[in-house]
């Protein structure tokens, strides 16, 4: 038999599979057709990564990736191909009244598998200037539902934005909250919660959530945070997570903060996913994509393995997806990130402009979606050059 593409003598760190050794991937039909220390069958197209990590498809769990429709969205095949990101979950970029177009203008036409959670908002994050939830009337728990309903394979969970201006104070705020909350109970999914300025607390709100409910922007600033007023994080933030509540990063234009993060990882308080929420006004700094934001985990002492399983295994557990994805397992769809882990002196930037000076970066010098290698990422040209070139 002969294989399409062959990524040959790669560091392979695969975390569902316990792997971490120089291996040869073999792909064919799309899928993962072999995983050994050496493969010596012709391929279509073969890569030379020596020197380079491979490791499962990379899984964004929050970006914004309505374009044109929110002035946040970003197109969303280019950062697949720069960032070795092969599925993304957008978060609540539309609501019940304009999922449908969304699906029929992005999550349809795009290679890249773009997953989505519904905004309780019924018309999403369609402007910047009013607060989605501001209107109590746009709150939309039934149209949440239904939604989810009629897109079983796109529409996979709820999100709510709970700042004080998005949702609004006091009664509203929280009547906003419930209704989130009882949209995904109704719907079976799950619910993401955005923290920034909420109108309750940490422990009040992960009080009402249950294991796979997130809360996304976990190492923000500002008022309410996961730390309790003496600086340490709250018994009730560590119990939640230890009973399967996912703390997801997010970090955004302005939910990651250096000192918060290294609080945390000081107190041994770890996110369970590693995400960008990667948006027009963060694409070009400081969140840059994916790879950046993990090089900010290596830098607060998260061994690789672990920033791989963040950005792998465990978001593809919480999409409830650890059998076709986060993985390098025989048989399974070939989506597959080639990185290039860099030594140096690397500026990371946080949400309030506050640098550290890492001595790690990462990048991605090869994406592959479906066993198709993609034009516009890293270092190797795009497998039509490849073939073109004979190879
Ligand atoms: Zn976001």
């Amino acid at each position: 038999m002969r294989y399409d593409l062959l990524i040959r003598g790669g560091e392979v760190i695969d975390p569902s599979q316990n792997v971490r050794e120089v291996r040869d991937v073999a792909v064919v039909d799309g899928r993962i057709a072999a995983v050994e220390p050496r493969i010596d069958v012709e391929a279509r197209v073969t890569l030379d990564a020596r020197g380079l990590l491979v490791v499962p498809g990379l899984i964004d769990l929050h970006v914004h990736v309505y374009r044109d429709h929110t002035p946040w969205g970003v197109e969303p095949d280019p950062i697949m191909a720069a960032g070795g990101v092969t599925t993304m979950l957008d978060t609540g970029s539309a609501g019940s009244s304009n999922f449908a177009g969304f699906r029929r203008d992005v999550i349809d036409r795009s290679r890249a598998e773009i997953l989505a959670l519904v905004n309780l908002s019924s018309i999403g994050l369609t402007s910047f200037n009013v607060g989605e939830l501001f209107d109590r009337r746009y709150a939309d728990p039934r149209g949440v539902v239904e939604t989810i309903r009629r897109h079983p394979d796109a529409a996979v969970g709820v999100k709510i934005r709970a700042s004080e201006h998005i949702i609004g104070s006091g009664r509203q705020g929280w009547d906003n909250l419930r209704d989130a909350i009882r949209a995904a109970r109704e719907s079976g999914t799950w619910l993401m919660v955005h923290i920034g300025h909420t109108p309750m607390s940490l422990p009040e709100i992960v009080a009402e959530l249950q294991p796979g409910d997130c809360i996304t922007h976990c190492f923000r600033g500002g008022p309410q945070t996961i730390f309790a007023a003496d600086g340490r994080v709250f018994d009730e933030v560590r119990a939640a997570a230890e009973r399967g509540i996912v703390f997801d990063v997010g970090h955004g234009m302005g939910s990651f903060r250096w000192e918060n993060a290294e609080a945390a990882a000081e107190q041994g308080f770890e996110p369970t996913t590693i995400s960008t929420d990667l948006h027009a006004f963060n694409i070009e700094g400081p969140v840059w994509d994916m790879p950046t934001t993990m090089a900010k985990f290596l830098y607060l002492g998260v061994p690789l393995e672990r920033v791989i399983e963040m950005t792998t295994l465990r978001p593809a557990r919480v999409l409830g997806r650890s059998d076709d994805l986060g993985t390098l397992k025989v048989g399974t769809p070939a989506d597959i990130a080639v990185l290039e882990l860099i030594e140096g002196r690397f500026t990371l930037t946080d949400s309030h402009g506050t640098t550290r000076i890492g001595r790690q970066m990462l990048r991605a010098a090869a994406t592959v979606k479906r066993g198709r290698l993609l034009h516009g990422g890293g270092r190797f040209p795009f497998e039509r050059q490849l073939e073109a070139a004979g190879q």
